[in-house]
């Protein structure tokens, strides 16, 4: 099924959107993702009757959390919509046309796919319209069993990322730009992308975590104890296809070898080699999966990052952008017209990439 004006016509619907956005001072610092939504948004509204809309922002844990209400969300959609109202809890729906609900996951319901928090969901529209792309690999409550519960069609957003995420159509050579804080976030999804792309560049703070694994020290840089034997498993299988930063940037701004890091060094970007070593094997490349900023590009540490994004802006590869924080840099970067695809996806776009399954694009298919 598609998104028709049929679908939604006279109907309450329920849009699940991916409206994570990065928050600064109570206020949205990136609208990527909502912009991005815009476009489905405007299609169901005059043909509806009133438009639900959802989404989690940031980790709540189950409970409300002011820091992450989905309130400066609403704000940012009076912007481009009038009556637009907001539901702190699910039992008051205020009576305007659009309706924002509060973050989903102030709900624990949400992450543990409840179908009790499911069937409430339910209760509040006639239909749902699933755009959330960057959530479309958790089996959730709002992207997996609510779309049991109601007729459900993809979003225009949804259909467009995974056109756009079809890999396996792009050409050879494929390089990788790895930059993830966490391997542990992304760990099931590193082994599958290295099977499809032919080289992977390592930075940001996930780095850190494959020196340990060598033997290096790395300071009080970002290091994830219990993946370094993980870690290791992986540069033992795609030593070839693997390569690592080989200097950074200290927060006091020093620039350190991979195998100089100090006790006291907390390293927060990569080196002016490393960009070096990265624009070389860049150079090969047919096609570039970028996810994950270099550095701490939030706190000024974006000079490797800027340098790589201004080299794939001249550069005839094929580039795809996945990633909240990474979409946001390349934004403040001003490039995002110079890449060929900037995806709104972070896990989501490298599950896809990986060749896995999204469980909230299965479930559309029964
Ligand atoms: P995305 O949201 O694009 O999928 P992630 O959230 O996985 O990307 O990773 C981005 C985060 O990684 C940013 O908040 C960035 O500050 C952080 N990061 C990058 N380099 C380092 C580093 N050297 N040490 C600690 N954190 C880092
Ligand atoms: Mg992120």
């Amino acid at each position: 099924m598609m998104l028709t004006k049929n679908f939604v016509k006279n109907k309450t619907v329920f849009l699940r959107a991916d409206l994570n956005v990065p928050l600064r001072k109570g206020e949205v610092a990136d609208s990527t993702r909502i912009t991005a939504a815009i476009p489905t948004i405007k299609f169901i509204l005059p043909n509806c009757k009133k438009l639900i809309i959802a989404s989690h922002l940031g980790r709540p844990k189950g409970k409300p959390e002011k820091k992450y209400s989905l309130l400066p969300v609403k704000k940012e959609l009076e912007k481009f919509f009038s009556d637009v109202g907001f539901a702190k809890n699910l039992n008051n729906i205020p009576d305007n046309k659009i309706v924002v609900l509060e973050n989903l996951r102030f709900y624990s319901g949400e992450k543990k796919n409840d179908l009790a928090f499911a069937k409430l969901l339910a209760k509040t529209s006639d239909v749902m319209v699933n755009d959330a792309f960057g959530t479309s690999h958790r089996k959730h409550a709002s992207v997996y069993s609510l779309a049991k519960l109601l007729p459900t069609v993809p979003g225009f957003l949804l259909e467009k990322e995974l056109k756009n995420l079809n890999v396996k159509k792009y050409k050879k050579p494929k390089v990788a730009i790895l930059g993830f804080a966490k391997l542990s976030d992304k760990i099931d999804i590193v082994e599958g992308l290295l099977n499809q792309v032919d080289l992977a560049l390592i930075g940001g703070g996930a780095v850190f975590t494959f020196l340990k694994a060598q033997g290096y020290s790395v300071g009080k840089s970002l290091v994830e104890e219990d993946m370094v034997k993980v870690a290791k498993k992986i540069l033992r299988k795609h030593i070839h296809h693997i390569v690592l930063a080989v200097d950074f940037e200290t927060k006091n701004h020093e620039i350190v070898p991979f195998n100089m890091i100090k006790r006291n060094d907390v390293c927060l970007d990569v080196g002016p080699a490393s960009v070096e070593l990265f624009k070389g094997a860049l150079s090969k490349a047919k096609t570039v999966i970028w996810n994950g900023p270099l550095g701490v590009f939030e706190k000024g540490f974006d000079k490797s990052s800027e340098a790589i994004a201004e080299y794939l802006a001249d550069s005839k590869a094929k580039t795809i952008i996945g990633g909240g924080d990474t979409a946001a840099m390349i934004n403040e970067f001003g490039l995002k017209s110079k890449m060929d695809f900037v995806s709104t996806g972070g896990g989501a776009s490298l599950e896809l990439l990986a060749g896995h399954k999204l469980p909230a694009v299965e479930v559309l298919k029964k």
